[in-house]
């Protein structure tokens, strides 16, 4: 038996229709979402990051706008576009990519943004709200965590939860939102004990850990759920051969390539999970698609109760 595989891309297609249903809606009232998006420096991923993010803007009819300050610039002047940013009406949400260059102050930056704006949900009146269970704008990679698991029927009231890793982007959010789904949930992290006997007793594990294949196949029993949130690019050749050594179509491609995307959890998953995101195309897809989802969001909240539709 091989685990049902909860695909990403195919949840990203449904909420990209959805979206772009609302979208018309509010264009009919003559709004049009629109998503800021801020990349300092030549970060070679980052530019390829923020590119996908545009993309993704335009595909559904958003407006979007890309600010690319030199690398060089200091806080104090980050400090005013997120002000000129917050101030312009047309502009719903704004993304600040991260990493920012070493000189700039990002926790100051990241808090100069409006939350009303925030659509990436690191702001702490966001984090604030999410943890008082309050409406709001939730961080992208675990509301998307949430909409795989809800649109694959995966139970989560009363469930055991196991989320592993406890970063202020993945995991505390996404053990904050599986709690206020009435899971019971566990959160492990690099000092936690026994960590196999730990995910043997989960009945949903989301793994965010940043450790490829860490988590291991005969940890996850039969009628579990994994959501893995890891994204590791593995290049050496050795670790590959052992990660993927029952899937020769994959290491065939590793060798063409010379690298091969893994999560932290490992690929045999597949052989003893109930259900499982792979990676790529589970949690990955979900993050630009919620980032979309927060930004029509945050034109229907901020502009006003006539603009909300569907609510
Ligand atoms: P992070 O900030 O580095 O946090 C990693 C967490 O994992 C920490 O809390 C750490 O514990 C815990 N950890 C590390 N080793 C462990 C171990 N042996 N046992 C148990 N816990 C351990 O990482 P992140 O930003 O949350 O990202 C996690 C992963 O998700 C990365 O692979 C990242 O690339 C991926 N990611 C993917 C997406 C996406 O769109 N798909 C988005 C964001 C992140 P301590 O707190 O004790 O150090």
């Amino acid at each position: 038996m091989t685990a049902r595989i909860l695909d990403g891309l195919k949840i990203r297609d449904e909420i990209f229709a959805e979206l772009k249903q609302e979208i018309a809606k509010l264009s009919a009232q003559g709004i049009r979402p629109g998503l800021a998006a801020v990349l300092v420096g030549e970060n070679p991923a980052s530019q390829l990051y923020v590119k996908s993010k545009i993309a993704a803007c335009e595909q559904l009819g958003m407006a979007s706008w890309m600010h690319t300050p030199p690398a060089n610039v200091s806080t104090d002047y980050m400090l005013q576009l997120m002000r000129d940013l917050n101030a312009d009406d047309n502009v719903d949400g704004i993304l600040v990519q991260l990493p920012l260059p070493k000189q700039i102050d990002s926790k100051k930056v990241l808090e100069a943004v409006d939350p009303a704006k925030d659509v990436d949900g690191f702001h702490p009146v966001s984090l604030g709200r999410l943890v008082s269970n309050r409406p709001g704008l939730v961080a992208c990679t675990p509301a998307g965590c949430m909409e795989i698991l809800r649109r694959y029927d995966v139970p989560i009231e009363g469930a055991n939860a196991v989320v592993l890793g406890r970063s202020d982007i993945v995991g505390k959010p996404m053990a904050l939102l599986l709690m206020h789904a009435n899971a019971t949930v566990t959160i492990c992290h690099s000092k936690t004990r026994d960590l196999a006997e730990v995910v043997r007793r989960a009945d949903i594990v989301v793994a965010a850990m940043g450790k490829p294949g860490y988590v291991q196949a005969d940890w996850i029993g039969p009628d579990a759920a994994v959501i893995d949130v890891g994204t590791n690019k593995v290049t050496d050749p050795a670790e590959a051969e052992k990660l993927l050594k029952n899937f020769p179509q994959r290491l065939e491609k590793f060798r063409a390539k010379g690298n091969v995307l893994i999560g932290d959890v490992h690929p045999d998953a597949v052989f003893s999970a109930g259900a499982l995101s792979p990676v790529p195309g589970g949690v990955g897809p979900m993050t630009i698609t919620m980032l979309m989802s927060n930004t029509v969001k945050a034109a229907k909240l901020r502009r006003g109760k006539a603009a909300v539709v569907g609510q």
